[in-house]
């Protein structure tokens, strides 16, 4: 359970504060709850509620409130909605498919990338992503990322660290502040990555505490957030990634390429768009990794290329993410993007 701060201002800040944990306690975990207040087919329950079983259903309701009510082929509802193609097993498709377990060294630190650590910060997320690679990695604790910083302050930091998880920004604000304190005083470090869905999921988890404490981090704060859908940034939204991009030497997106969701030029196009409006630039479009129960979302990389060769011709060059994916025990992306338009 997130404990409150004595470190939040008596502001408006500390009601920000307030409703985030509100919003995020408050997230629909039965799928008959997310389909009344959709109004979608009751046919939807009984497949939804057989695969929330593997992989439970949570979707907080400033997500929910940017669905269309109604309507069961809404790209965010499709996000979240367990279905029945999620039960079914696929050759190919695993439990950990970017062998991460193996790349643990026990501390919460996964030693992926060289020069970079990632620091599994913060078990769980605010929102259940159906395509997510992680969905099968069984939660941590909210203070192991005090024993990944403990590791890297014995063995050694590298240039940049990434917090990673779950989502980091689930840590409140006193904790977030101590690690970015801690990292900064770490010999050879220059950068902290925070990667979250925490402001598309629920924008109010950008108070004006944590805004403070990034902008006084003594390191460079880099915020990378996932957004697929360009209806994912509202309003709400883009005043939360604007927030950030006041505290942040960087706010980039990374996306994945998710059929059903995202998979035509004028949509992701529309992303590109509206994450400039909102001050994030576009980063990486993954590849889906094939993990189980998230086949039915798979884009094939001959799609995948088609699509950007496509987005290319619409978009400036500062607005086209990177087509990547990912392989098991590789020691970066593997980038599919071909050097120009
Ligand atoms: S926010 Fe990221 S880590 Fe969390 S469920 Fe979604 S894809 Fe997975």
């Amino acid at each position: 359970m997130l404990t409150d701060t004595p470190r939040e201002p008596k502001t408006g800040a500390r009601s920000g504060a307030e409703r985030w944990r509100r919003e995020l306690a408050g997230a629909v975990r039965e799928p008959a709850e997310l389909i009344r207040r959709l109004g979608l087919p009751e046919a939807l329950r009984e497949p939804a509620e057989r695969a929330a079983r593997l992989y439970p259903l949570r979707v907080p309701g400033p997500f929910i409130a940017r669905m269309r009510p109604g309507d069961p082929e809404d790209p965010l509802l499709r996000q979240v909605l367990p279905v029945a193609a999620e039960t079914a097993a696929v050759a190919g498709y695993g439990a950990d498919p970017l062998a991460e377990q193996a790349q643990r060294t026990g501390s919460g630190v996964l030693e992926k990338y060289h020069g970079r650590s990632l620091v599994l910060a913060a078990g769980g997320c605010p929102v259940h992503c159906r395509y997510c690679f992680r969905r099968t990695f069984p939660a941590g604790d909210e203070g192991g990322w005090r024993s990944a910083l403990a590791h890297l302050e014995a063995a050694g930091a590298p240039a940049e660290v990434i917090l990673s998880g779950g989502d980091p920004l689930l840590l409140d604000d006193a904790a977030i502040a101590e690690c970015l304190q801690r990292l900064g005083r770490l010999d050879g470090i220059r950068r902290v990555r925070i990667h979250t869905r925490m402001p598309v999921a629920i924008p109010a988890r950008v108070t004006e505490a944590l805004v403070r404490h990034l902008a006084r981090a003594p390191l460079q704060a880099v915020a990378v957030v996932h957004a697929n859908h360009p209806h994912e940034v509202d309003a709400e939204v883009t005043a939360a990634l604007g927030r950030l991009r006041g505290a942040c030497s960087a706010v980039l997106n990374q996306a994945v390429l998710l059929r059903g969701v995202n998979d035509d030029a004028a949509t992701l196009a529309a992303l590109s768009e509206r994450l400039f409006e909102a001050e994030a630039l576009p980063y990486y479009l993954h590849l889906l990794d094939p993990v189980s129960g998230a086949a039915h979302f798979d884009v094939d990389a001959d799609t995948g290329l088609r699509l950007w060769t496509e987005l290319a011709h619409r978009l400036p060059g500062y607005l086209l993410p990177r087509l990547v994916r990912e392989a098991p025990g590789a020691a970066a992306k593997q980038v599919l993007t071909p050097s120009g338009p």
